[in-house]
Formats: C-alpha cells, structure tokens, sequence
C-alpha cells in the first residue's frame, strides 16, 4: 500500500545553482525543494508524497494560493472528494521538487513517529484523484479474487529493493496512461474488469466491454488456453479516444497488453513467454524498450523514464515499468515490478 504521508529521516541536503534561499533535501529517494537550513540531513519530518491532498487545518493554510483544490461532486450533488491542498510535481529554479516535509510538530499527539510509520490517516491526507473520463460501464462485482489488480510501485521508495537486485535483468515497457483492463477465463466462465471492478458483459455502453467483443477476446482467451493447458487472463491498459485525454492522440481505441496471467496457478507468465503468448493470440503489448541490467539507483532510473512515447514521437512518455525477466516475489514488495514516471510528463500534464 502506498503511504501518502509517513515519518522519514532526511537522507542528504544539496544546494541548488542560483539559489539562496532554498535548496534540495533528498527523502527516501525523491527530492524535495524546501526553505534553506529548514531541514538537515538527519532530520526526521513528516514527508508526504506527490498525489497528496491534506486537509484544510490551519498547519497547511499556507498552501492555499498555489495548492487549493475544491470539492468535487457529481451530477446529483455527492460528494466524489473533499477540498483540499494538493501537492503535485514543480520546478523550482530548474530543480524538480516531488512532495512536502513537515516537522514533527504537525502530527497530532500520541501519533507513532518510528521511521516509516504510516501518518497519512492521522493528519487526514488522503489520495488526489484526477476527475475521471472513459468510465468502465455497469458493474456486476468487486474485483475477482483470484486474479491480481493491476498496480506498480514508484521507484522513489524502493531504494532498498533496488539494492537487493543489482546484477539482475530487468526488461522496460513503456508506461501507457489509459485505463486498466483486465479479461479472464475461470472455470470456463469469461469476465471482463476495469481497475477496480467485475463489468457486466452485456452492457453495450461500456468501452471496455465493447473493445473486448470487437477484439474477440474470449476467444482468444480460450484458445490461448487450450493449446497452455490452463485458463487464462490478460491485463493491459486501454488507450485513445476519450481515454485519459487521449495523450498519444490515437484514432481508434488500443489495447495494450502488460500481463498475461496463468488463472489455475495463479502466476504470471515471464517476461518472454508473455511476448509470445501476446503474439499468439494476435493481440498487441505495450512498448518493449529493451532488457537491462540493474547496476542503477533511483536517480538513474528516473532520467531513464524521460522520454517520448514510442507510440507518438510529439507526447512525452508517462514513464517505464521495470520487471525482472523471470517472475520474482520480493519478501516487501510481492512482485517485483516498479515504474518511474518521466518527471516532464508529471510537469507537462500538471499531474
Ligand atoms: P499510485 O499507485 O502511484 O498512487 P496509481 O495506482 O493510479 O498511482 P498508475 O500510475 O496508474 O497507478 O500505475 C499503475 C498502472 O499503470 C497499472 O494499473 C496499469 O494499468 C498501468 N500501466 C500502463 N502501462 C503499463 C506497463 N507497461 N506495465 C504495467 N502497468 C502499466
Ligand atoms: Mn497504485
């Protein structure tokens, strides 16, 4: 789980050229602008991530010119998210700066402060959430349980897993920004999911279920799981018209495949085996950007991330996903697969 807000220790402090008054301080692996001689390394503060709206108290007032961000509501009035103030990704004297720090003294009292520990519920942070496009259509179920939702972890905090592969091979996809799909058979029974949800299959209004029918995913699907010997299940991202503002400016709606997933042993495909099985069933995989062996830190892997996106040279890419080229199960992570996100594209897309 992501902790949008947790106790840290500041690792490092740099100045920044042409700069006095601020510099950077580096925690857990981002960077983060603050005033001069506010924090030194050593320093334990409240850091809260990029993505984090905090709640309007009189700690975080100060945010309110640049940061404000109102309620949003749907059409009947409900409340979809709070106001708040929403710390995103800015440039500062040419320096990125992802997140905020905050003293100790903000938390409330009898609030664990042992690095690491979660905060986010005890100063009332919650998630930013972009208003949504390109819904999933009806709903026939939470999310199956015997198949995993599709996430990835940011680099930023893996410093001490990054460690622990060096010298491993790792495989780059370029990171789309569409929506999650996912498609499975299980127990002879075809389904469709959205990021977070079981779709109804006979609702013709939903994108995700009507790009599934004119791709024939079932069977597909299930002839893919004939000659396997097991049943399977395809994640991937959908991207192009009315997605996410349909940043690679495609003419048609794409599927872009990132997982195949074996259903019976509950295990993903390996990386190469995963390129077929998308070959064999006709379909298309996100963009392959080569394999790499991990002698990188965290910093490396982000200017990697920088880049265009392999599907228009025009849109700078979202970022990269990184994954071993056999499956591993890291003891923290699960499985060991993480994205850095291409600071541009963060700054360009005010996201
Ligand atoms: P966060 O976890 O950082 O709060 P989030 O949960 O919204 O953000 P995303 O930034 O959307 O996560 O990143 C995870 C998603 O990226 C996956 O759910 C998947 O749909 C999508 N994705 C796009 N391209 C790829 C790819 N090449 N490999 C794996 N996942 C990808
Ligand atoms: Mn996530």
């Amino acid at each position: 789980m992501r902790k949008l807000a947790s106790i840290q220790t500041v690792n490092a402090a740099e100045p920044i050229p042409n700069a006095d008054a601020i510099e950077k301080i580096r925690v857990l692996g981002w960077w983060v602008v603050v005033k001069r001689g506010e924090f030194k390394p050593g320093d334990r503060v409240v850091y809260c991530e990029i993505d984090s709206l905090l709640p309007e108290t009189a700690d975080f007032e100060f945010l309110r010119p640049n940061c404000f961000k109102p309620a949003q509501s749907d059409s009947g009035g409900l409340v979809l998210q709070a106001a708040g103030f929403r710390i995103k990704t800015i440039k500062l004297r040419g320096q990125v700066s992802q997140g905020i720090c905050f003293p100790l003294s903000v938390l409330p009292a009898d609030v664990p402060t042992e690095e690491d520990a979660d905060v986010t519920d005890a100063l009332g942070v919650r998630k930013w959430e972009p208003p949504q496009t390109g819904t999933g259509g009806r709903i026939k179920g939470s999310f199956p349980g015997f198949l995993p939702k599709t996430d990835e972890t940011r680099v930023q905090v893996l410093e001490k897993v990054l460690a622990r592969y060096q010298g491993v091979e790792f495989f780059l996809t370029e990171k789309l920004d569409g929506t999650s799909f996912t498609a499975f058979v299980r127990e002879g029974e075809f389904g469709v999911c959205s990021r977070n949800m079981l779709l109804d299959t006979t609702d013709e209004l939903s994108t995700l279920v009507r790009v599934a029918k004119q791709l024939k995913l079932e069977e597909r699907l299930r002839a893919l799981g004939a000659t396997r010997g097991f049943e399977v299940a395809i994640q991937g991202e959908l991207i192009g018209p009315g997605v996410q503002q349909n940043k690679y400016a495609l003419k048609e709606l794409a599927l872009r495949v990132f997982n195949v997933f074996n259903v019976s042993a509950y295990r993903f495909l390996d990386h190469a085996d995963t390129v077929a099985a998308v070959a064999e069933m006709g379909l298309e995989a996100v963009p392959q950007l080569g394999a790499l062996t991990l002698r990188h830190g965290v910093d490396e892997l982000v200017a990697m991330s920088e880049g265009m996106s392999a599907l228009n040279a025009k849109a700078q890419r979202e970022g990269i996903v990184l994954r071993p080229l056999r499956e591993v199960e890291d003891d923290f992570l699960g499985r060991l697969s993480f994205k850095a996100i291409n600071p541009k594209f963060l700054l360009k897309y005010d996201e």
